[in-house]
């Protein structure tokens, strides 16, 4: 498929697990890519593997903090100065935070969470939302998950700044429809990426790969999603094949959020 062919995709979190995966994937159908993340090293990482794989691909790469609303300006400008326009953003970067109970979860700790994963995310909407405004067209993929449309539990950080995400999704995709803009999120479950390996490691160190294996258990499908399956629901939705879903929220978990 070449449905990202002469269009520019913007990507936070680009570094690793969902990000990369999505980069590899637009990549692979066309798009130039630019490629956020606060970690220069995966960044770097990433580029290289884009470049092996699609020989002649445009790529740039900043390193930014997308909790910090100076440098989501920066990301920004950077990717209009190198390509003109923004046709995709898969507002992506993410972490989990710690994990325990809500009395017992430090309140730097829900600030850190919420200034990423809620206040970074929103700081990219405005910034790439008045890019696209003015294009007159653009479509838009917010990461949510699963722990932002049900109860998961341990994770008050997390919950709360990807329930808000749902919310600023419906909000905006509602406003800019009007624009010819698509607002969507999706909402991932257990994904095996680097974040989940950490997260299981947080259980048990020694044994996370058997704890991994209890996890996925109660999915229907009895196993984790992969980052991969994840980037083709993203560059659909993002492809223009997806046009006239708006404000929605879609589930990617192997049916685990409608289990009773
Ligand atoms: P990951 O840890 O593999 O990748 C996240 C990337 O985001 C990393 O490269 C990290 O450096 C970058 N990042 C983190 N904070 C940043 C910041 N402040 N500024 C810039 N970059 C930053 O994790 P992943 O699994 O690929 O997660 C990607 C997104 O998907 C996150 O928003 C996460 O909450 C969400 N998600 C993941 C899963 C899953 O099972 N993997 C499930 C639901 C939602």
């Amino acid at each position: 498929m070449n449905r990202f062919v002469d269009k520019v995709v913007l990507i936070t979190g680009a570094g690793s697990g969902l990000g990369r995966a999505a980069a590899a994937r637009v990549a692979s159908e066309g798009a130039k890519v630019s490629l956020v993340d606060r970690d220069a090293a995966s960044l770097a990482d990433t580029r290289e593997l884009i470049e092996k794989e699609n020989p002649g691909v445009e790529t740039l790469v900043v390193t930014a903090d997308v909790a910090d609303e100076a440098q989501v300006e920066h990301y920004v400008a950077a990717t209009l100065e190198a390509f003109g326009k923004i046709d995709g953003f898969f507002n992506n970067a993410g972490v989990e935070g710690r994990q325990n109970l809500t009395e017992d979860y430090a309140s730097a700790e829900f600030e850190k969470v919420i200034g990423i994963n809620l206040t970074g995310a929103f700081y990219g909407l405005q910034h790439v939302l008045r890019v696209m405004r003015l294009q007159g067209h653009g479509a838009i993929v917010n990461t949510a998950s699963v722990g932002g449309i049900r109860g998961i539990g341990n994770q008050s950080g997390y919950s709360a700044s990807k329930h808000g995400l749902v919310g600023l999704t419906r909000n905006s995709g509602v406003e800019y429809g009007q624009y010819g803009i698509q607002v969507n999120a999706i909402a991932p479950g257990a994904i095996m990426t680097p974040m989940v390996e950490g997260s299981l490691r947080q259980i048990d160190p020694d044994n996370w790969e058997e704890i991994g294996q209890q996890f996925v258990q109660p999915n229907p499908m009895r196993r984790f999603g992969e980052a991969e399956e994840v980037a083709a629901l993203v560059a659909f939705l993002l492809s223009g094949e997806a046009g006239f879903i708006n404000a929605a929220v879609v589930p990617i978990d192997g049916g685990q959020s409608y289990k009773y």
